[in-house]
């Protein structure tokens, strides 16, 4: 995701508006390095100091006899099924697509080398271990994702009748320039009350967090805490009105309050990709974590590097086909088009029932499916929390023969209620003409109308390229669900020659033609939220929805919880919470829509199964030695229970007990 593309680009020191092609045709031999930067919800752990030589080195030993089940083949799921074969865990996976990918989702366009990115696609250097991982299998990131203001962008406010051109990045012109500045102000001062200072600035916070020394960057925690104890509960729109508005309650960063039209166009115009409006209702808190764990900052585009080192842009979903193959290599069994639909525990086994669905490839109308069953020690569910299947494991009702319930009732109360965003892209495939237009000749456009946004990406071939047409989120995204993408991409056009109408730019709709005539196969659209099996794009919370949060990213801790001793039918409950099973994607961290969240909360689960069943190789740095539980405490306190032991788990069984290898009944 992105909210605030341009902003902090700035800082960067990025050269001015670059309005050269760059295709796939015109490799470019620029990349961008990663940084460390601890997010700022768990400063503690520093994830890239785990992995000193590389991804491919085992976080510790386990026996070959634990057999490990894996549900889901997207980057999360790839990466711990690598890592624990490396520890020497037997792992088996399974996807009910074709192939890996998940929501790192590519189509390569009719043109055979312009890319659809569906899902995530663009990615700031503090993705540490995305870049590591892309980094040992060939890959890298051109620097400059074609963002708003990146690029030459025309922008639209309907309302006033205005239509500027935004050609210098970090430097919109007219009021949205105030709102940049504002922003970037705060995030380079902080807040202060008469001269002196009440919050830390996000810069400093930011420079502590990316220190090796612990310490350090634990002097992050007690300035993020004023900052909850100040603005927790509050909605993104109540934040901005408290820092920026008429009534802002401290100096107002940059020195020129946001008037209420200057609101009303961020939230119509925004800065970055488009009208900010629908996340108004968010917690504000969230939104602006995201520009302190500088996510938002160079976002650049996946590529693929050649042996001469230069880089061409490419599919990220082969990010994913590469994580797998050395992943089979070492001994992962996949299966494909296979769907778990129910994950039960045999008390009496010690092991995880996986009730298993299996397409036969090829049309639908001769498809066969076949169910079986597998047997697991352990099982790590990487999939969205809207499947099917996660929302019969957390469901009230559900429960297995033993009536032992997988998940505690707060990670299954949060499974069940935290939201899951809608989005909506439409893409379309265009003659390379924007790119090839003079300088300074607008690539993007943000309007106040519908469509709010449009892009023209430069991952395309010599001749033509891939236009975002329409990026919406929550509502936004599901007022436009039901039309077709011939339809949006119509009003697209209407859209395009309303608002480039008495500019020097009219001619731009023609250059927004389909390739191949209008040909269907030119316009993709994908609504996250239809999507059968992932029914959602990703976790954006509702107020008071923090503390939801951390019942998901703290639950890989129940293997180390306190054991108490059994005392009849006391307790019983919490003998079901320490079950070896877990659920970690991106929707399960903090930083949710980012592919880093899913990888260091997969660390984490890591990290717990090895110091559980096996040995850690740095047992005082791994997550589950140096994480106790939420840090802050976004709601009320965190319910610290002491848990007791499922039967069968007591300290020191089952090692020798172990099945090798998954039984497919
Ligand atoms: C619209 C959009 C924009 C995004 N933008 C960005 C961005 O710009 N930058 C960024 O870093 N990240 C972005 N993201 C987030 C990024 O795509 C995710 O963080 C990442 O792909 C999540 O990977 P994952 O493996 O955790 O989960 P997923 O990719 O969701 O993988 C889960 C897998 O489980 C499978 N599955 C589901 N149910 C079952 C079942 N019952 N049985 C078997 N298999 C099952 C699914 O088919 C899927 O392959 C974006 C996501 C979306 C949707």
């Amino acid at each position: 995701m992105s909210f605030f593309p341009s902003l902090l680009r700035s800082y960067q020191g990025e050269p001015g508006a670059n309005t050269e092609p760059r295709t796939a045709d015109t490799p470019v031999t620029t990349t961008i390095p990663p940084f460390y930067q601890s997010f700022i919800d768990n400063p503690l752990v520093n994830y890239a100091a785990l992995f000193p030589d590389g991804t491919s080195h085992p976080l510790g030993t386990l026996p070959p006899s634990l057999s490990i089940g894996i549900v889901g083949l997207g980057t999360t799921g790839c990466f711990g099924a690598q890592q624990l074969l490396l520890s020497g865990a037997s792992v088996t996976a399974y996807e009910l697509a074709p192939e890996p990918g998940g929501r790192l989702k590519s189509l390569v366009a009719a043109d055979g080398t312009s890319v659809y990115e569906l899902g995530g696609m663009r990615f700031p250097p503090v993705e540490a271990l995305m870049y590591m991982l892309a980094e040992e299998h060939g890959y890298g990131f051109i620097p400059g994702f074609p963002d708003p203001g990146v690029y030459p962008t025309l922008i639209v406010n309907t309302k006033k009748g205005e239509k500027v051109v935004w050609d210098e990045p970090g430097k919109p012109p007219g009021r949205i320039r105030v709102i940049n500045d504002a922003f970037a102000a705060f995030e380079a001062e902080g807040l202060t009350k008469d001269g002196r200072q009440a919050l830390c600035s996000f810069r400093q916070m930011k420079e502590w967090l990316r220190s090796p020394d612990i310490d350090t960057r634990e002097l992050a925690v007690p300035e993020w805490k004023k900052h909850i104890a100040t603005f927790h509960p509050c909605t993104f729109e109540t934040f901005i009105r408290r820092v920026f508005g008429p009534a802002h309650e401290w100096d107002v960063p940059g020195g020129e309050s946001l008037s209420e039209s200057d609101i009303s166009l961020f939230g119509d115009v925004g800065f970055g990709s488009g009208g900010f409006k629908h996340l108004f209702d968010r917690s504000g808190l969230y939104i602006m974590k995201i520009l302190l764990n500088s996510l938002e900052e160079n976002q650049s585009t996946f590529a693929k590097r050649s042996p001469e080192g230069t880089l061409s842009p490419a599919p990220v979903q082969d990010l994913v086909r590469a994580q797998w193959g050395p992943a089979t290599e070492a001994g992962l069994v996949s299966h494909f088009n296979t769907e778990v639909i129910d994950i039960t525990f045999l008390k009496g086994q010690k092991k995880f029932k996986l009730t298993l669905s299996t397409t036969s490839p090829g049309p639908t109308t001769t498809a066969t499916t076949t169910t079986t069953t597998a047997l697991h020690d352990v099982v790590i569910l990487t999939t969205s929390l809207r499947t099917p299947l996660m929302r019969r494991l957390a469901s009230p009702s559900f429960s297995h023969s033993n009536n032992l319930k997988l998940f505690s009732p707060s990670v299954c109360h949060a499974i069940l209620n935290l939201e899951v965003i809608a989005s909506t892209k439409l893409f379309n495939l265009i003659p390379n003409s924007t790119l090839t237009a003079p300088r300074g000749y607008p690539r993007n456009i943000l309007t106040d109308s519908v469509p709010g946004q449009v892009y023209t990406l430069d991952y395309g071939s010599a001749t033509t390229l891939v236009a975002l047409e329409e990026y919406k989120w929550v509502v936004g995204s599901v007022e436009i669900q039901d039309r077709t993408a011939a339809e949006l991409h119509a009003k697209v056009l209407d859209t395009l020659v309303e608002v480039t109408k008495d500019t020097p730019y009219a001619d731009l709709p023609g250059r927004f033609g389909t390739v191949n005539g209008g040909a269907e196969k030119d316009l993709i659209k994908i609504d996250w939220q239809l999507e059968p099996d992932f029914q959602g794009a990703f976790v954006l919370p509702r107020l008071g929805q923090d503390e939801m949060v951390d019942d998901l990213v703290y639950d890989f801790l129940k293997l180390k919880k306190k054991k108490r001793k059994k005392k009849g039918n006391v307790g019983e409950e919490e003998e079901k919470w320490s079950l070896p099973v877990f659920n970690v994607s991106d929707m399960t961290a903090h930083e949710s829509g980012w592919v880093e969240g899913g990888l260091r909360g997969m660390v984490n689960v890591v990290t717990a199964i090895v110091d559980r069943f096996g040995g850690l190789k740095q047992p005082a740095a791994a997550p589950v030695n140096l994480m106790t539980g939420p840090v802050y405490g976004y709601g009320e306190a965190w319910d610290v229970v002491e848990m007791e032991d499922a039967e069968g788990w007591e300290e020191g069984d089952g090692q020798g007990d172990w099945t090798r290898g998954c039984t497919v009944a």
